[in-house]
């Protein structure tokens, strides 16, 4: 028992946004929510797959069941492309995505001509989901690896990256189990959630029941045994976003502005 609760102690530990001091807005702060993305028509998903990582099939399935819920139920999942990196370049690959042709790293020229092509059709999209699955990922503040790593290319293009790895790391629980964790808490930062301060501390969830919880504690290990892990929204997120969703369809809601604030890596991009 002891063990198990040790196990699952660890389970919070592995969503790649436990920093500690948090640099800043430790107190409750308010976000929006990403009217952008789940109010979009249609929702492009881009997959890139770097030395072979990807999720296990199941965790990808539930994504993808949760992402249509709390969207306008149109996502279209485009074939994903697969590169090969030298593992010392893999972070910087991944953290100038945006950077232009200029800031390739490491990829050969081929991947390079099918990476420019990759993103210029991300851009074409009128609202993409970039998943990039990573062997390395790292913080830029004291380069540990990351579990996860959320960010916008522009108010129209989220790139969410993963480091398989990592996530693998995460004792009892399966690793399909660990990746159904780690795929959705990270589109919920795109998707901006937690919004309000009512429950909003620093980017993440004050709720332990919620995916969108960010550090591990006691009462976070009891609500697991509880509650079961924690694979959703709780219901204040969940309100919110069909609050926007709503808004959606009344065709009131306000244009949502890229804040670009990676809320794991506490980063101004
Ligand atoms: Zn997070
Ligand atoms: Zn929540």
């Amino acid at each position: 028992m002891k063990k198990l609760l040790a196990s699952l102690f660890m389970i919070f530990t592995m969503l790649g946004c436990t920093f500690s001091p948090l640099p800043f807005e430790d107190d409750a702060s308010s976000q929006t929510v990403n009217t952008t993305l789940v109010c979009a028509k249609q929702i492009d998903v881009y997959q890139l797959s770097i030395n072979g990582i990807k999720p296990p099939k199941a965790a990808f399935d539930l994504y993808l069941k949760k992402l249509k819920k709390y969207t306008t139920n149109n996502v279209v999942v485009h074939e994903s492309i697969n590169f090969t990196v030298e593992e010392k370049r893999i972070n910087n690959f991944i953290q100038h995505y945006g950077n232009g042709d200029r800031n390739i790293y490491g990829l050969s020229y081929d991947d390079k001509e099918k990476f420019v092509n990759f993103r210029k059709k991300t851009e074409e999209s009128d609202s993409a989901i970039v998943m990039i699955y990573t062997p390395e990922l790292l913080c830029s503040r004291d380069n540990h690896q990351l579990r996860g790593y959320a960010f916008s290319h522009s108010d129209r293009v989220n790139i969410v990256a993963y480091n398989g790895p990592t996530i693998n790391k995460a004792p009892v629980i399966s690793d399909t189990q660990a990746w159904k964790i780690v795929l959705t808490h990270e589109v919920g930062h795109r998707l901006g959630v937690p919004a309000k301060k009512t429950h909003n501390k620093a980017g993440h969830c004050t709720s332990r029941e919620c995916i969108m919880y960010a550090r591990p504690d006691t009462k976070a290990v009891l609500s697991v045994l509880f509650h079961g892990m924690p694979y959703d929204f709780c219901d204040k997120c969940k309100a919110e976003l069909r609050e926007a969703k709503k808004s959606c369809e009344s065709g009131s809601y306000i244009h949502y502005e890229t804040v670009n604030i990676d809320t794991d890596n506490i980063k101004q991009k």
